[in-house]
């Protein structure tokens, strides 16, 4: 049997590479860790984390107008963006840490650079070679630019995780997550927000009546929507000009570019060993993570299924297990509840409408009300809830929901979808209340 340094070495130690080399190393492996950046990865550098954080003040702004219903007298408040910056990046730090903690507890071997594929079973780092019997690349993904005049102007959400002040106006150019969420983000911290959008809604691929329902909720806020616009152009300046294609010209201290992401495949070696990869360079993998090339896997973002931490984790332990453990451990792709962290919240589980229909006839379960925490708070946003339910079987296909909290209300009711709870299973369960979560048990009137 051929001899290698190591069981496994993992490229990239973001969300799915700790959580495999973690994991394969309790099972008894001998692992090492590559990582030619921070610990962690996007989510917790440039990804959920930081941007949840920032996320949390923006909404600070609405909270203090909100407080003086309950009889509040909030005195003038001053943001101060640098102040926030250094507690996010403090808490980075010791995330960060932990990560390194974590693994070396495990007893990985964690190596700093940027590591390329020579071999079926080689990966040189740092004028070294190192050898393993499996490689596992867990490299994750990278924003991509759109490519336009003066497009180098723009910033992506790396970068606005690093802004050294807060501008007093910014573009947001995207319709997806990332777009929405930084929007709310600039808009909630007070500053003049501008989200242009090429398609005509928002959150494509979210069931059809949640886009622009976020979009009404958002523009309430004060968010400046510009759907079905491109951007032309970008005249540089401290502010610069941006030229959209329907000759609305905005003044903006900032450009966020939050038009996609793209899998980090480039420059791994992988052309040379003939590792398959599909559209946007995604690397190709089975049902047990491996590519065409049998020692060689990969897992998270860098395949491009499903781009989520929780996904990245579960193909991890995954892959451990069935590599260097008992084997038992499967990853569903259906029902991956999700959530948008815009201002209000987004989440949802399961089947949309639309494609719900797609597969035979459905009920639909509505509601739209103003929740009891604005009654004495004025604002006027609305919260939004949607079952799909199979006509036939009864089975709840899908829950959405627009409202405060949304993700934290839907991973409760993502185990009774994966468990197959059917619509007079959610009718015979008692609520808890007052709670906004409870009208998902209370809707009995199927929508027109
Ligand atoms: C702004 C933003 C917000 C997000 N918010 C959420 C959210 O709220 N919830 C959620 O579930 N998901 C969110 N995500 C997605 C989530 O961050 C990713 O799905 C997840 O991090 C993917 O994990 P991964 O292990 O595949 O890759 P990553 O976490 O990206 O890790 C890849 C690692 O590989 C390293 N690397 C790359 N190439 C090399 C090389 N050649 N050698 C050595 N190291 C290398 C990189 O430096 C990186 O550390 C967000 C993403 C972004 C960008």
């Amino acid at each position: 049997m051929a001899d290698f340094d190591f069981d496994l070495i993992t490229i990239g130690a973001g969300s799915g590479g700790v959580r495999a080399a973690r994991m394969s190393a309790n099972h008894g492996a001998r692992v090492a860790i590559m990582e030619s950046g921070a610990l962690g990865g996007t989510c917790v550098n440039v990804g959920c984390i930081p941007k949840k954080l920032l996320s949390y003040a923006a909404h600070y702004r609405e909270d203090f107008e909100d407080a003086s219903g309950y009889g509040w007298d909030v005195a003038p408040r001053r943001f101060d963006w640098p102040s926030l910056i250094a507690a996010k990046d403090a808490e980075i730090r010791r995330l960060n840490g932990i990560y390194e903690g974590v693994l070396r507890d495990a007893g990985v071997e964690i190596f700093a650079g940027r590591a390329r594929l020579v071999g079926p079973h080689e990966v040189a780092l740092g004028g070294k070679t190192h050898s393993a019997r499996h490689i596992l690349i867990a490299t994750g993904g990278h924003p991509v630019r759109a490519t336009l005049p003066g497009g180098e102007q723009m910033i992506t959400s790396e970068d606005a995780f690093h802004l050294k002040q807060l501008p007093a106006s910014a573009v947001v150019y995207g319709a997806g997550y990332i777009a929405v969420e930084f929007a709310s983000i600039f808009n909630g911290l007070g500053v003049e927000t501008h989200l242009v959008y090429r398609a005509d809604r928002l959150l494509r691929g979210f069931d059809g009546e949640i886009g622009p329902l976020l979009a009404e909720e958002m523009s309430r806020k004060g968010v400046n929507l510009h759907p079905s616009c491109r951007i032309e152009r970008i005249v540089p300046g401290e502010i610069k000009q941006v030229i959209l294609s329907d000759k609305t010209v905005l003044a903006a201290g900032c450009v966020l570019a939050a038009t996609g992401r793209a899998p980090n495949s480039a420059n791994l070696g992988l052309e040379e060993l003939g590792v398959q990869t599909g559209e946007h360079g995604a690397i190709q993998v089975d049902d047990t993570y491996t590519t065409n090339l049998p020692s060689i896997h990969a897992i998270g973002d860098v395949t491009d299924r499903i781009q989520l931490t929780p996904v990245a984790l579960a193909e991890g332990m995954a892959f451990a297990d069935h590599w260097f453990g008992k084997g038992l451990r499967t990853v569903s792709y259906e029902n991956v509840p999700t959530a948008v962290f815009s201002h209000p919240h987004v989440a949802c589980v399961g089947l949309s409408e639309e494609a719900a229909r797609m597969r035979g006839a459905v009920r639909i379960f509505k509601s739209s009300f103003r929740a009891l925490r604005h009654t004495l708070s004025g604002r006027g946003e609305r919260t939004f809830m949607k079952l799909v339910v199979d006509a036939q079987s009864d089975r709840v296909l899908g829950a959405h929901m627009i409202g405060p909290d949304a993700g934290e209300v839907l991973q409760g009711f993502a185990v009774a979808l994966n468990c197959g709870a059917t619509k007079a299973q959610f009718d015979a369960t008692i609520g808890i209340h007052p709670t906004v979560a409870e009208e998902f048990l209370t809707m009995r009137t199927p929508a027109s």
